[in-house]
């Protein structure tokens, strides 16, 4: 179920600097309020409205019978159209890695492929996507001991860029120097051979110009699991060479809270939709207009009819 960020600090503590983080639920998930999501600018929910009132259909590859999709298959329920669900284009790809014995049923990770089908993959540990990239354009979402902030993500990526353009350079004036020329290909690497222009350049305007570099990510890994069985994964040798990052400041409406975790445990697509929101912000560096409100577009609709059936209970105030 589960990928996001530690509580190390009391959210409250935490000075916000980002208004439209606050829009989502931060307080109404305390309050028990029941319209968290009121904010996001989601499509019609009148598909999920008939199906939750027809009562479940049939997946049409296993044939169990489900309410709006099949977890198990990732498909979505007979008689619902895909052009009935909204697509979301993201600005990366998003891998998902799933723990073996986490219950398909309980996981949100499959929202994210229903709703970004070209962008999300997901995968069953220990099976993994090839970390075919450079180091500074994946990272993996995870709050632990060699977590970063999202915040500090910038200036971590653009270091690591650095590094990486630094040992391109070390090497072609190595192999300049050896008259082994033409065996690295890529325009930036010709040029630092050949172009009259960058020829009396000292080393300090070469790293000046590099570290107002950062480019944009790739692609962003999560975990989907309990917190009880992350630790198998997030320790795997293939995870060790990037980048962990954590989201500090977002707290979650998920309602299956578990046990003896602050409520910063983010469900898997709760991390992932706030991951999008922040990296729109402060990456990409431009205003958020709800692009990726219709990640929750599941979401927002089962976390309001759970609370209904709460408040019909008498399990909420
Ligand atoms: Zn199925």
């Amino acid at each position: 179920m589960s990928v996001g960020l530690e509580k190390t600090e009391r959210v409250e503590d935490i000075p916000h600097t980002d208004a439209n983080s606050e829009r989502l639920c931060i307080q109404s998930c305390e309050s028990g309020e029941q319209d968290s999501f009121k904010d996001l600018k989601l499509a019609s929910q009148t598909i999920l409205e008939t199906l939750q009132q027809n009562g479940r259909s049939k997946c049409p590859k296993c044939l169990s019978s489900r309410m709006f999709y099949c977890y198990s298959c990732c498909l979505l329920v007979d008689g619902v159209n895909s052009d009935e669900i909204p697509q979301v284009k993201l600005p990366l790809k998003i891998d998902i890695i799933k723990h073996p014995n986490e219950t398909d049923g309980k996981s949100t990770a499959v929202h994210a492929k229903l709703l970004a089908r070209d962008d999300v993959n997901i995968y069953t540990y220990p099976c993994m996507p090839d970390n075919e990239e450079e180091k500074h354009e994946v990272v993996v979402v995870f709050p632990g001991p060699k977590s970063i902030s999202f915040e500090d993500l910038p200036m971590h990526l653009s270091k690591l860029a650095n590094e990486k353009s630094n040992l391109l350079k070390y090497s072609s004036k190595n192999i300049h120097s050896h008259e082994a020329s033409l065996t690295l290909e890529g325009p930036e690497h010709k040029r630092a051979k050949y172009d009259d222009k960058d020829q009396g350049r000292t080393e300090e305007q070469d790293v000046g110009e590099t570290k107002t570099k950062i480019s944009p990510l790739k692609r962003v890994i999560f975990i989907d699991s309990t917190w009880n069985q992350t630790n198998k994964i997030i320790t795997d040798e293939r995870l060790q060479e990037l980048l962990h990052v954590e989201l500090r400041t977002r707290k979650t409406c998920f309602w299956r809270g578990q046990k003896g975790k602050p409520d910063t445990y983010l469900a898997t697509i709760e991390a992932i939709y706030y991951f999008l929101v922040d990296y729109h912000r402060l990456l990409l560096k431009e205003n958020y207009n709800g692009e990726y409100d219709n990640l929750l577009f599941f979401y927002s609709f089962m976390y309001r009819l759970i609370n209904k059936a709460k408040l019909a209970a008498g399990k909420l105030n």
